[in-house]
Parts: C-alpha cells; sequence; structure tokens
C-alpha cells in the first residue's frame, strides 16, 4: 500500500511525500514527532505534521540561519541557539573553531532524543565538549538569566503553540538586552510569499526591538512554498562583512551557503519592499 504524509497550510495548501517507511512515532508532552524515509528527501522530520528537516535538503536552512551570523560578527565565542531540536545548527556553529561555548535551549527533550536516535546522517557532534544542551521553554530561559552572548540564532518552527511566544517584542526584546554590544542576531522568519503577513509581522516586530534588523532569503526545497527569509539584527552596526579566515574554513563543508550567496541573500524583492514599506 502506498503511503503519503501531508503537511496541510491553513486548509488552503496541501505538500505530501510519499513515505517508504515511518521510523519513530510519538506524542510528546508539547507535540505529534514523526520521522519517516520519504522518496524525494530521504529521512524526514515532522512536528505536528509540519516538516521541519530532511537529511537531503536541510543543509539549505541549517547554513543560511548560521551563517550570516557567524561569518562576520567580531567575536563568535559564546553563541547561544533556542529551539533547534534536530541539531542541524548547533552542528554548523560549532564548525568554527573560535566558538568556546554554544549552549542550545531546546523545549522538547523527546526531539533531541528521537533525532538522535534516527537522524544520524546528520553528523551532528552532540558530544562536543563545547555544546551544552538545555531543556525548557527559550522565553523563559532567556528571562531568568543574566548572562551575555555574542551570537543568538532562534530556530523555531512556526509561530505555534509552544513556539509563538519566539516571535513576539517581549522576547526579541530580551534577546536584544542578552547580546553583548557587537553580537548578532538570526532568526527564522517564515515564508515571504505564502506567509506574506507573518513575514512582514515578525520582521516588523524584530525592527522595532532591535536598532538594525534586516531579512535576508534562502530556499528551502521541503518547506512548503520552497522560498523561505530569516533576520539579521545587531544593536546598530550594519551586516558584518565577512571574516576571511572564517569563509576559508567553511566553504569547504558548506553545501549551499558560499560567499556570493551570502551577498546575494540580503538583495530584497519589490514584493518583499512593498511588503514593509
Ligand atoms: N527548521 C525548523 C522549521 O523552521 O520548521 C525548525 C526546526 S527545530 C526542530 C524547532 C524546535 O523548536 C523544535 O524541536 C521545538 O520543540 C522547539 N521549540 C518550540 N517552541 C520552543 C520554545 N518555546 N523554546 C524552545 N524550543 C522550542
Amino acid at each position: 500500500m502506498t503511503m503519503w504524509f501531508d503537511e496541510t497550510f491553513e486548509d488552503r495548501v496541501r505538500l505530501g511525500f510519499r513515505v517508504e517507511s515511518y521510523v519513530y512515532r510519538s506524542k510528546s508532552e508539547f507535540q505529534a514527532i514523526d520521522i519517516f524515509d520519504t522518496q524525494p528527501f530521504g529521512r524526514t522530520l515532522a512536528l505536528d505534521s509540519v516538516y521541519q528537516t530532511s537529511v537531503q535538503d536541510e543543509y539549505f536552512y541549517h547554513e543560511m540561519l548560521v551563517h550570516p551570523a557567524l561569518i562576520g560578527a567580531p567575536s563568535i565565542r559564546k553563541v547561544l541557539v533556542i529551539g533547534g531540536g534536530d541539531g542541524g545548527s548547533v552542528r554548523e556553529v560549532l564548525r568554527y573553531p573560535e566558538v568556546q561555548q554554544c549552549t542550545m535551549v531546546e523545549l522538547d527533550r523527546q526531539v533531541v532524543k528521537a533525532c538522535q536516535d534516527h537522524l544520524e546522517e546528520m553528523n551532528v557532534p552532540w558530544d562536543d565538549p563545547r555544546l551544552t544542551l538545555r531543556f525548557e521553554d527559550g522565553n523563559s530561559f532567556i528571562a531568568n538569566n543574566q548572562e551575555k552572548y555574542d551570537v543568538i540564532v532562534v530556530d523555531g518552527p512556526d509561530p505555534v503553540g509552544p513556539a509563538e511566544v519566539l516571535y513576539t517584542s517581549k522576547f526579541y526584546a530580551a534577546c536584544r538586552d542578552h547580546l553583548n554590544p557587537e553580537g548578532v542576531f538570526t532568526a527564522q522568519v517564515e515564508a515571504p510569499q505564502l506567509m506574506a503577513a507573518e513575514f512582514a509581522r515578525i520582521v516588523k516586530t524584530l525592527r522595532a526591538e532591535f536598532p538594525m534588523a534586516v531579512p535576508y532569503f534562502g530556499p528551502v526545497p521541503l518547506y512548503v512554498c520552497g522560498s523561505w527569509s530569516y533576520c539579521y539584527a545587531t544593536l546598530g552596526q550594519p551586516v558584518y562583512e565577512p571574516n576571511e579566515e572564517r569563509v576559508a574554513h567553511i566553504e569547504p563543508h558548506s553545501r549551499y551557503w558560499n560567499l556570493d550567496i551570502q551577498r546575494a541573500a540580503f538583495a530584497q524583492s519589490n514584493h518583499v519592499r512593498r511588503l514593509l514599506g
């Protein structure tokens, strides 16, 4: 019998993949977790029936969420990742030898365990001594801690349920206040076409809380609509120029990100310019 897995978006779009076999199906305290092998994308993770990552295309998203921040930030010694349960973002962060501490704050311990057991192909260095895992809500973590970071990366799912708080003014203001003076913040900010209103709302919220916030763009084949966006924010400095030594270290490993992509990613279509006013 042919099996399909469908993600439905707002009852107006359905994106389905043929499932070769299910590998893991469970319901955690927070969400339904499905891991399955698909024809086009290999092993794939969905949370509450929304595709999160797949071993065949995860690099598009994780490289674009992480490298624009780390490639140019003046210091990258201390990095905080909020969300990111599959580990792809911390894998990219830990590629930089200058990173001394990387803390990942993930709500759902069960997502991490399922990914450690079944998404080995993502090659996440879970036992890197620089990595600390914390299992709690990212908003409470940042509200209750006084530490400052060189880079903060928010790798959350769509803004619904427990992730909704990761897209609020209050949370963004707390992230701003936990950055060192030359720090950099990046976050995923949804699909600029299919989710245009949400994209514009999130970027405007970030602009209201950070002295400098600009969106940037890249493809993610797995996600509904395929085109995705991120936001880069600082305490006032424009996007930092890439550090040449870091570029030379990262480019041999990266599959999508490179210097040309980095520069092009910040170009805005007229659609985006009009949306953002
Ligand atoms: N790349 C993905 C996307 O854009 O669809 C996101 C991947 S990652 C799997 C998202 C993670 O954020 C999930 O593992 C989820 O458990 C976690 N998460 C959701 N809400 C959270 C919160 N309030 N604090 C920390 N982590 C959260």
